[in-house]
């Protein structure tokens, strides 16, 4: 019988959530959503000291704007819960009591102290089947001894009994087998008395069999850790229900050469994380995706496309067809170079797309902060002769201000070059013919009017529409010279031709 699609995104709460680890969060989703399934979020928190403030609120909340929804798990519910692991204690010591008692696992009481002595005796010491019986274990030790060290409060950590020299095999859907023999494993630690919490290990294993994953999908630096977690599932005699794995190969720097880091991104100038984090501890802020003006779409279609493609060269996706199209097959198995030029360019593509309505209500928030009033009418107008001219509406702006800002000051080469002795008298005529005219709504009726006058007249195109320009914006640039009157209106329009022709000396 097939099982139902069950996937999970487990982070640890250790910080902002690295663009790497919302690619990982996509796949899974796309993955789940394709099939039917279900998609949990999942917070492994049982390393208290790695703990830090507000990083989950952090990943719920860029998750959200990306538009990455769980069907259960930590702050959304359901059957299989709790869903935080430092909720879920009590579950976790049966099942480190049923290793211990099938010996798959033993209690060890070595100190850091004694740990560190034996790394200095023995060279690439490694705590295992060819070391065990020489360190302080339920293995070396009585049974008296044992049970004396543990009355009377000693710390131990449970470890995890690998036998050497057998064959392991994670069957991954983008690797392939994976073959592993057990001697280079060592007796991980799956468990400590000190905080009476399992590790990593352990915690991973047990939830994803109680909250019945069928997929784990997750970044390649798991890959290690596989090879144990298949013998668990083994220890457990839960191999009938084991997940099958699919692990991720790595986002890679710009130039390839190893994984993408924050520092690449401080150093070039975009942003690894969705949305800006301020570090409790140090203080540092690093900047978003979401306040560096990204759209989310932009975002997911972008990193979709790091490590997977449709098999054809099919770029713009939207989440559905997104859904629709991704295969855990056709992932890649060699690392993906970051191209944040190319996240531009999505950014560019979706703001194109996006209707500019919702661009324009963006946009008035920089046009407020600049101290100007508008109407969302003038905004919208404005996006929709601009926007094929930015990547980001952030952009806009400083392209546009000149619609609401009347220039006080006039390019100074521009006019050496542009205003002629015969200018202001040309421009005073102009301004009489655009005084009787009344569609200025109309960019091409006002284009054809003032083209007809110019050829009526005998003067050149250029003499007369770069003085114009001039006038309205102050210099040589800007969208085409009847969009920019058909924004204007008639009485800005003959406002700026009056303050240019008392302002423009020759
Ligand atoms: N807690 C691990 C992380 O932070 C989860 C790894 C896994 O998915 O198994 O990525």
């Amino acid at each position: 019988m097939e099982r139902k699609v069950r996937v999970r995104f487990a982070p640890s709460p250790t910080g902002a959530l690295h663009i790497g680890g919302v690619r990982t969060c996509l796949y899974n989703y796309l993955f789940a959503k394709q099939h039917g399934g279900d998609m949990i979020f999942r917070i492994e928190d049982t390393d208290s000291n790695r703990f830090v403030p507000g990083a989950e609120e952090y990943i719920i909340e860029a998750l959200e704007w990306l538009g990455i929804k769980f069907d259960e798990g930590v702050s959304y519910g359901g059957n299989y819960g709790p869903y935080r692991q430092s909720e879920r204690r009590d579950i976790y010591r049966k099942y480190v009591d049923q290793l211990l008692e099938s010996g798959h696992a033993y209690i060890a009481f070595d100190t850091p102290e004694e740990l560190e002595a034996k790394r200095n005796e023995i060279a690439n010491f490694q705590y295992d089947a060819s070391t065990r019986m020489q360190m302080s274990n339920s293995l070396s030790l009585s049974k008296e001894e044992v049970d004396a060290r543990i009355a009377r409060g000693d710390q131990y950590v449970v470890r995890a009994k690998i036998e050497p020299n057998e064959e392991i095999v994670v069957h991954d859907i983008i690797r392939g087998d994976v073959h592993v023999n057990s001697s280079i494993l060592d007796d991980k630690v799956l468990y400590k008395s000190a905080d009476n919490l399992p590790t990593y290990h352990l915690a991973n294993i047990v939830d994803d069999h109680l909250m019945e994953v069928s997929h784990v999908i997750r970044g390649e630096e798991w890959l290690p850790s596989a090879p144990l977690h298949v013998l668990l599932y083994r220890f457990f005699g839960w191999e009938d229900t084991m997940p099958q794995f699919a692990h991720l190969a790595l986002l890679l720097k710009p130039d390839g050469n190893g994984k993408l880091s924050k520092r690449d991104g401080d150093r070039l100038g975009f942003p690894v994380f969705p949305l800006e984090w301020h570090d409790p501890k140090s203080g540092d802020v690093s900047s978003g995706y979401r306040e560096s003006g990204y759209l989310p779409e932009a975002v997911i279609n972008f990193l979709a496309l790091l490590g997977w493609n449709p098999g054809n060269d099919q770029e713009i996706m939207s989440m559905d067809e997104l859904i629709a199209l991704f295969k855990l097959e056709r992932c890649s198995k060699a690392g993906a170079k970051f191209d944040f030029e190319k996240g531009r360019w999505f950014n560019h593509q979706y703001l194109q797309m996006t209707d500019n309505r919702t661009l324009a209500e963006l946009f008035m928030k920089d046009i407020n902060a600049a101290g100007v009033e508008t109407t969302i009418e003038m905004a919208e107008q404005v996006v929709g002769y601009m926007k094929s001219r930015v990547n980001f509406v952030k952009e806009l702006w400083p392209l546009c201000s000149f619609f609401w800002i009347a220039p006080t000051s006039y390019d100074e080469k521009a006019v050496a070059k542009r205003w002629k002795a015969e200018t202001p008298a040309m421009m005073a005529e102009l301004r009489e013919q655009l005084a009787a005219w009344n569609d200025y709504d109309n960019a091409e009726a006002t284009e054809e009017y003032v083209k007809g006058w110019c050829e009526a007249k005998g003067y050149g195109l250029g003499n007369v529409m770069n003085p114009f320009r001039l006038m309205l914006v102050g210099e040589l640039k800007g969208p085409h010279i009847f969009e920019i009157t058909a924004v204007l209106g008639k009485d800005e329009t003959l406002r700026r031709i009056d303050t240019a022709l008392n302002t423009i000396k020759n």
